[in-house]
């Protein structure tokens, strides 16, 4: 079947198995009609409150079944959903819903705070999931009531865009990375086919679903019709009782949270039999740790490598096998480019460079995002010359594997979210007592790796403390250095840019240091 737009693929699954479990919520199971007329409406009450064909709205929640059916809405009927991170602080969701401009915000009660600093910037309506509403806003059942089953629902176009995924760039404003029913589409069969996703699987997810990881794997899921448990925490003992209880087939993890589960005791004497892939992705996984993981789960583990922007690489389960050096070599991979995927390492003039060599990763692929929300120059500057340009850098192998070696972008991934060095430097140097500032990353065994600031002072000077309690005040607390180091000044580069290769070999044993001295540091 043909399908227009990512609703048709709710309307099939609907029509062809209208009882069959499309998500599990806790105690809660809905089918796949229950699930269609809940999507239906909520979209006609989102029409009925005047948002039309692409208007924004906004969601700001953790993985809560109205999340879902928001989203739904929106594959039904042509509204744009913006996903806003739930840990981040105030000013950055301010700056988000100053780019999308949506109509209505649904929130969860626990972010009233942060919303609450929304009012009067030009968001119509706050719907409060879950809780008491505020008086600025109302509940989501009681906005759910409003629908008029006479209310018509828009068609959209297959190029309209279904989400905007807001990232927060290297240049530290936050870029909104559109997704259209095309694109999203061509994720349904992408996911459904690289995880041989089967109508039988029970998969279990519970990444936030603002992050395109759980939603790609979501949209395959649904392709397939299969049933999706969503859990809105990672609990790693709840999350190995469910997969036993439930016989969950396929999950969804970063690195780290493997890591979590494998250090769960009595982990290996769980009978995880049902259990077909785990997929993982965000974050490179240390080759130990994923042995660790063979070991205990078995032959299941699948690595995808991508983004927000698109799709690019897959190391199939049958390629996580250690019977050669070459074998084990391999699994530092991210894979060969899936299929429908072209994948080219190019230098910085973007022409292909020799197998073996490092350039940066460009791909094409009917997955590729349209650009970015209302930011042309960013959109050129990633999608010239018909090429994404991810901002990592890598080699290919003889056979087509694919080894990350380093990002242009400077980026970290602590626990798999990603943390641009740049807003963490904004954040901190807005500090009076800042006169420099420069943020790097470093290896680290639980988080993959942790942010240290390193800072140059002015007199009076600051505790690191301050700077890491300021930073908090304006970024999201998973985004604060771990540690904090001050310097006289900073090393620079002919063009004046802060020389950061020079600093990560001149902290690098100060970050080890305190990394090992605090241990592994709490989930923000
Ligand atoms: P996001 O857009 O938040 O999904 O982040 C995408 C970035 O995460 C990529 O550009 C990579 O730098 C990194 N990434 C994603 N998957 C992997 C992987 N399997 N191994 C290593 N890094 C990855």
């Amino acid at each position: 079947m043909e399908f227009a737009t990512v609703g048709d693929v709710l309307r099939r699954n609907a029509a062809a198995h209208p009882d069959k479990t499309a998500f599990v919520f806790g105690e809660t199971r809905v089918s796949f009609a229950g699930h269609l007329d809940r999507a239906e409406q909520v979209a006609r009450a989102i029409a009925a409150a005047g948002v039309a064909l692409q208007d924004r709205v906004a969601v700001m929640s953790r993985n809560t079944r109205a999340f879902m059916e928001v989203y739904a809405g929106a594959e039904l009927s042509g509204y744009i959903v913006a996903t806003v991170n739930f840990r981040l602080a105030a000013p950055e969701v301010q700056r988000i819903v100053s780019i999308a401009r949506p109509r209505i915000l649904f929130y969860e009660a626990a972010f009233e705070p942060v919303v609450e600093t929304l009012v009067g910037s030009g968001v119509q309506l706050f719907v409060a999931i879950g809780g008491e509403p505020a008086a600025w806003a109302v509940s989501y059942e009681d906005f759910v009531a409003t629908a008029d089953p006479a209310q018509p629902l828009a068609s959209p176009d297959i190029d309209d865009i279904l989400h905007l995924i807001f990232t927060s760039g290297s240049t530290g404003t936050p870029k909104g990375v559109m997704r259209s029913h095309r694109t999203e589409l061509a994720v349904c069969n992408y996911f459904a086919t690289e995880i041989e996703m089967q109508p039988e699987d029970r998969l279990l997810l519970m990444m936030p679903v603002f992050h395109v990881g759980h939603r790609f794997m979501q949209l395959g899921g649904h392709f397939r019709a299969a049933e999706i448990h969503v859990q809105a925490d990672f609990n790693p003992r709840a999350i190995l009782d469910t997969i036993e209880r439930e016989r969950i087939t396929i999950t969804h993890l970063a690195p780290t949270m493997v890591k979590a589960l494998l250090d769960v005791p009595g982990v290996d004497a769980r009978d995880f039999g049902s259990l077909k892939s785990i997929v993982y992705s965000g974050a490179p996984m240390p080759v130990p740790h994923l042995e660790h993981g063979m070991r205990v789960f078995g032959d299941v583990f699948l690595q995808l490598y991508g983004m927000s922007e698109g799709s690019a690489t897959t190391l199939h389960r049958h390629e996580h096998r250690i019977r050669t050096a070459q074998d084990r070599q391999r699994l530092a991979s991210v894979g060969r480019a899936s299929r429908g995927v072209a994948l080219r390492i190019a230098d910085r003039a973007d022409r292909a460079v020799p197998i073996g060599a490092v350039g940066e990763v460009q791909l094409r692929a009917p997955t590729i995002m349209k650009g970015y929300w209302n930011d042309s120059e960013a959109t050129v500057a990633a999608l010239h010359g018909g090429w994404y340009h991810t901002g990592d850098m890598g080699r290919l192998d003889e056979d087509g594997y694919l080894y990350l070696v380093d990002r242009a972008k400077d980026m970290i991934i602590s626990g798999g979210e990603n943390i641009y060095s740049r807003e963490v430097e904004t954040a901190i140097a807005s500090h009076p007592m800042v006169e420099d500032v420069a943020v790097i990353g470093f290896p680290d065994a639980y988080w993959g790796e942790i942010v240290l600031a390193i800072v140059v002072a002015r007199d009076p000077a600051p505790s690191a403390e301050t700077v890491i309690a300021h930073c908090r005040s304006q970024i999201a607390s998973y985004k604060k250095p771990r540690s904090v180091v001050f310097a006289t000044d900073l090393p620079r580069l002919a063009s004046g840019k802060v020389d950061k290769v020079a600093l990560r070999r001149a902290f690098g044993r100060t970050a080890d240091a305190a990394a090992s001295s605090g241990g592994s540091p709490a989930p923000a």
